[in-house]
């Protein structure tokens, strides 16, 4: 049982326990609520990136990796006839399938690190996903990504982007010390989880090395994106 088992345990656990709280983030509410020009600068990239994603058009099958709340599987029914989504939280399954309310969703409770892939996707979407895995565990997940899009099909990431102000954080090939990050809940339990912020040139590479012809752009401030294709 080593460190990073730990820390992904409770990464989990954090992601449970802020179920709740979880959509405070994504809309700038409450603690995360900035300045009317931060949040509209927010907001403004997120319909950068929302524009992106749906010039994909209509697809049959979509895969969702750690689907949370469904802030995302939300866009995704537009595009997608049938989604599968996967998470390891339960609590943030039940608030996604109430908010969604839709028999289009099929919902699975998996641990993305012991998940065996085993069909095949139009498309596979994950969206502030990628900056939790730990950069050991980064080719093998890669790796099953690729497997669960069939040939032509596509992928898409949405992540936070690198802090420019924070130099730790910049390279995947980091001390495993730096890769830790604390978050705290509103009522100021403590979890530690891993945080890695990719730059678009690793990430570029990294899809390469996977096999997706895939391009990565980020946003003026906030997001990493990237779209690729299994050729
Ligand atoms: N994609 C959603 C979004 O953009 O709103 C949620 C992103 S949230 C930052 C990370 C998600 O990963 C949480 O829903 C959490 O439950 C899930 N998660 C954490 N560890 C996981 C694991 N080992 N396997 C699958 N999902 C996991």
């Amino acid at each position: 049982h080593t460190m990073t088992d730990n820390i992904l345990e409770q990464q989990i656990e954090y992601y449970r326990a802020r179920a709740n709280e979880y959509d405070e983030w994504f809309y700038r509410k409450g603690r995360y609520d900035r300045s009317a020009q931060n949040n509209q600068r927010w907001f403004d990239e997120v319909a950068v990136i929302k524009n992106t994603l749906h010039q994909i058009g209509v697809v049959d099958d979509i895969l969702e990796l750690a689907s949370g709340t469904g802030i995302w599987t939300e866009e995704l029914l537009s595009i997608g006839k049938k989604i599968t989504a996967i998470d390891a939280s339960e609590e943030v399954i039940a608030i996604n399938r109430s908010k969604l309310n839709s028999p289009s969703v099929e919902y699975h409770l998996i641990d993305l690190f012991s998940w065996e892939p085993d069909t095949e996707y139009d498309l596979v979407f994950f969206a502030f996903w990628l900056s939790h895995v730990p950069p050991k565990l980064l080719d093998s997940f890669l790796t099953k990504v690729y497997q669960s899009v069939r040939i032509s099909g596509q992928v898409f990431i949405i992540d936070s982007r690198f802090e420019p102000t924070s130099t730790a954080n910049n390279h995947i090939l980091e001390d495993e010390g730096n890769i830790y990050k604390t978050r705290k809940l509103n009522d100021g339990q403590e979890f530690k989880i891993v945080k890695i912020f990719y730059q678009p040139d690793e990430l570029q590479d990294k899809l390469k090395i996977t096999g997706f012809q895939a391009e990565v752009k980020v946003t003026d401030n906030y997001f990493i994106y990237a779209h690729g294709r299994k050729v």
